[in-house]
């Protein structure tokens, strides 16, 4: 889908540009950050400004020094504005493109990669605190009949839903909910054990069923979800990215019990090794 962003004005952002590069620059060539650079140049002119204005006064009087003092904090502050505006500018630029690398345009959801330093930093947060982490697999059921009958467009609106049913169940919020990619979805859950995770999983199976969208399947007259539930305590003998295998083996292993289930397992050494 196409974006539209509204467009600044060239010339201040041109101009702030290269004020911005030029600062970043000499910062970098010294080795400091930009602020140093920042507060130094406006000592260095304030410095320069007072010599002047000294200097003109004993040649030319107060009246002209006043004139030119006034001339001066006038450029002072318009310049400062620009600074601040540009600032600004390049701010919300880089949260836009941060926001738009780790989010799911369709959904609004987490993309895969904002999941993997999330799960990243879930696993060392419970890892201090000794405290259990689950993870849940969700993949919605015979996705591309659906697709191949009804076209895209369609499976993009259920898509969209199910994203919205996923995120009114899993709401604390510590629940961090994602698309995987294609049709599935996955939800780290901090502190919480395997029946929990498991009663949450059943929650959203049944609130997608709940939705009532029309399917074309015989055996699912509706859109159902199948999905796989993993809990271990992090440590060092288990990895995150195990976690989310074990948890996308137990939504396998709904899918061939039937789909529209939900099936578990608590991860353990010895789970791991073997
Ligand atoms: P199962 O019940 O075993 O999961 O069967 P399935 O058909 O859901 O699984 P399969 O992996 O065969 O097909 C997944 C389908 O998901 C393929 C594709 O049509 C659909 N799909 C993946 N990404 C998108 C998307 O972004 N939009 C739409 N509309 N469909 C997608
Ligand atoms: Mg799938
Ligand atoms: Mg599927």
């Amino acid at each position: 889908m196409a974006t539209f962003e509204p467009r600044s004005s060239p010339s201040s952002s041109q101009a702030g540009a290269s004020m911005h590069f030029v600062l970043r620059r000499t910062a970098q060539i010294l080795g400091v950050h930009p602020m140093i650079i920042g507060v130094l140049g406006t000592g260095l002119v304030l410095g320069l400004v007072s010599l002047l204005l000294d200097a003109v006064q004993m040649t030319l009087g107060d009246a002209t020094v006043l004139v030119l003092a006034a001339a001066l904090a006038a450029v002072a502050v318009s310049t400062s504005w620009l600074f601040a505006f540009v600032l600004r500018e390049q701010v919300s630029k880089e949260t836009r493109l941060r926001r738009l690398s780790t989010t799911d345009p369709l959904t609004g959801l987490a993309n895969r990669r904002s999941l993997e330093s999330h799960l990243a930093q879930e696993w060392d947060r419970a890892r201090q605190r000794g405290s259990r982490l689950s993870v849940l697999f969700i993949d919605i059921d015979h996705f591309k009949r659906f697709n191949d009958t009804l076209g895209h467009a369609a499976g993009d609106e259920v898509l969209v839903a199910v994203a919205h049913c996923v995120r009114r169940v899993a709401r604390r919020s510590v629940d961090f909910v994602s698309r995987y990619g294609g049709e599935e979805f996955v939800v780290v859950l901090p502190k919480m054990t395997t029946e929990a995770a498991t009663v949450m999983a059943d929650a959203i199976r049944t609130e997608v069923q709940g939705l009532q969208l029309q399917h074309i399947t015989d055996e699912h007259r509706c859109i159902t979800v199948s999905i796989g539930v993993a809990t271990c305590n992090p440590g060092e003998d288990i990895a995150p990215a195990h976690l989310v295998e074990a948890a996308d083996a137990q939504m396998y292993a709904a899918k061939t019990a039937g789909r529209n289930c939900v099936h578990a397992v608590a991860l353990t050494k010895a789970a791991i090794t073997t």
